[in-house]
């Protein structure tokens, strides 16, 4: 086994992480031997795919973390049925890139292309197709894992560990192979239309017109607004194109034609973009931003229908990789917070009420619609999500944290529930109010029987799950 470095591993946010050792694992072989070593030495093990989780989801502070993204082969494709194996470490901008000639297309995907295959089934990632299709475990065909013994299975979907490892953040098993079924594309492109609210009850409407014809819904929320403008913000719908609805297909089914561009205006490289964000990483300068952002879409875009590539819609936050560093130097958390429908709009109006009460309004604030699934610990209920990202500083940290808390308060008394992949901040008491007490206790017995002597353990495990699985005996 090579040797581990150690190194600081934070969550893609920035704001939590620590120092661990880091192993880049290339074969299932190494893994195996891997986990056989940290046994030995009573070490914890984290496992980490691209990081792309904002808060302490892949950290492992003083653990071994097992970094995925060099096992990253993809097995095997059949451009007839569109099933996909591929290994854990794989991305979905591999998988698409892949695929995409042969006219597939990934059934679900996240707001960038970077999550690994392991990471998006271990946290059961959502699209913004989440209310016609479900979460990505629900295209899963097969899983190859790895438990902590050391022995190797397929989990197909009538196995009750299924439903527990997709959505179960790494602490089951180690998933070392994903079969997945894509789902089928005619055109490269897609119609989206272009819709702007004036208020949270807009957005609303607009979501329930367009949720029975559509494939993809997505709202862009002004956090700063208040007062009749509370929640106003701009919505997008995109449909997939039929056979015959673009007269030259083929044209844009290449990556080449897909790839978003370099440059911004040819000259600025997109890595350097978010320089031009720093200046207004503020409260007073984000406002600007967004203010400009909902009169430039209300005037400009409302009601228009345009064609858009597939990687321009979904990858959006990839046209500037770095944006996270205009946080810096105190970096993000992101809250999702997913609502039932009947309690949705309110408890949104109330949370931005709370924020800007508290000089801590959300900087960028997106707005989804879920249906209910069959994973033991998933956030997907029938509902909507608000993502919503803060920055941090050394000075709002702790007053963050603590409105995080007060939020998570009024989201589980209204029957909400959290995404593990964008936390940084849940307590125990908020897990165990917000999922139910036989989950939690299935999760449990199946932690004790495949993993006794709890090797795999990442922080945010520690930090929220562990202490609410212990609480509840
Ligand atoms: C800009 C941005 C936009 C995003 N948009 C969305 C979105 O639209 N929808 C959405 O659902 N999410 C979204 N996310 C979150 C992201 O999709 C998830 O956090 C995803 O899990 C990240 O995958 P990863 O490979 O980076 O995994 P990591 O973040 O490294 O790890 C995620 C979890 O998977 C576990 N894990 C990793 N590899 C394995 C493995 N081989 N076996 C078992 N467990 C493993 C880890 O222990 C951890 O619990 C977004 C994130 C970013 C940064």
């Amino acid at each position: 086994m090579t040797a581990p470095v150690t190194t600081r591993v934070e969550g893609w946010g920035m704001a939590v992480g620590g120092q661990a050792q880091v192993l880049q694992p290339t074969s299932a072989e190494a893994i195996a031997a891997a986990v056989q070593h940290a046994r030995s030495k009573g070490l914890k093990i984290a496992l980490r795919g691209s990081g792309c989780s904002y808060g302490d989801a892949s950290c492992g502070t003083g653990k071994l973390v097992l970094d995925f993204t060099r096992f990253n082969q993809i097995l095997d494709f059949d451009e007839q049925t569109g099933v996909i194996r591929a290994q854990a470490g794989a991305t979905i901008g591999d998988v698409w890139q892949h695929v995409l000639p042969h006219g597939w297309w990934p059934p679900v995907v996240s707001g960038t292309m970077a999550p690994t295959l392991g990471g998006a089934v271990a946290m059961n990632i959502h699209g913004k197709n989440a209310y016609r299709v479900g979460p990505i475990g629900d295209h899963v065909l097969r899983l190859r894992v790895l438990l902590v013994d050391g022995t190797e299975r397929d989990v197909l979907p009538d196995d009750p560990l299924f439903a527990a490892v997709i959505g179960g953040f790494g602490e089951l098993a180690i998933i070392l192979e994903v079969e997945i079924q894509l789902k089928h594309i005619y055109s490269g492109l897609m119609d989206v239309d272009a819709l702007s609210g004036n208020n949270l009850a807009e957005i609303f409407q607009i979501f329930d017109d367009w949720q029975d014809r559509s494939d993809y819904l997505v709202a862009w929320i002004d956090g700063f607004a208040g007062g009749s403008g509370l929640g106003r913000g701009l919505v997008h719908i995109a449909h997939q194109l039929k056979p015959g609805e673009d007269a030259q297909p083929k044209a844009l089914l290449s990556v080449a034609a897909q790839t978003l561009p370099s440059r911004l205006f040819g000259v600025i490289p997109k890595s350097w973009m978010w320089v031009f964000l720093w200046p207004f990483a503020n409260n007073l300068g984000w406002r600007l931003v967004c203010w400009a952002k909902f009169w430039s879409g209300r005037l400009l875009e409302h009601g228009k229908r345009y064609r858009q590539g597939h990687a321009a819609f979904h990858f959006l936050l990839d046209y500037v990789p770095n944006f996270k560093f205009a946080y810096k130097p105190g970096g993000l958390i992101q809250h999702q917070i997913f609502l039932p429908k009947a309690n949705a709009q309110r408890v949104f109006a109330e949370v931005f009420e709370i924020q800007q009460r508290h000089g801590l309004p959300t900087w960028l604030a997106v707005m989804k619609r879920h249906r209910p699934d069959r994973f033991l610990l998933t956030h997907g209920l029938d509902g909507y999500s608000m993502a919503q990202d803060f920055a941090v500083t050394k000075r709002n940290r702790h007053k963050l944290w603590q409105m995080c808390h007060e939020v998570d308060a009024i989201v589980t008394a209204a029957g909400g529930r959290f995404y593990f992949a964008k936390d940084a901040t849940l307590q125990p008491d908020s897990v165990l109010a917000a999922w139910p007490h036989e989950n939690l206790r299935a999760f449990a017995a199946l932690r004790q029987q495949l993993d006794p002597e709890g090797i795999l353990a990442t922080d945010l495990y520690d930090r929220a799950v562990l202490p609410a699985l212990q609480k509840l005996g």
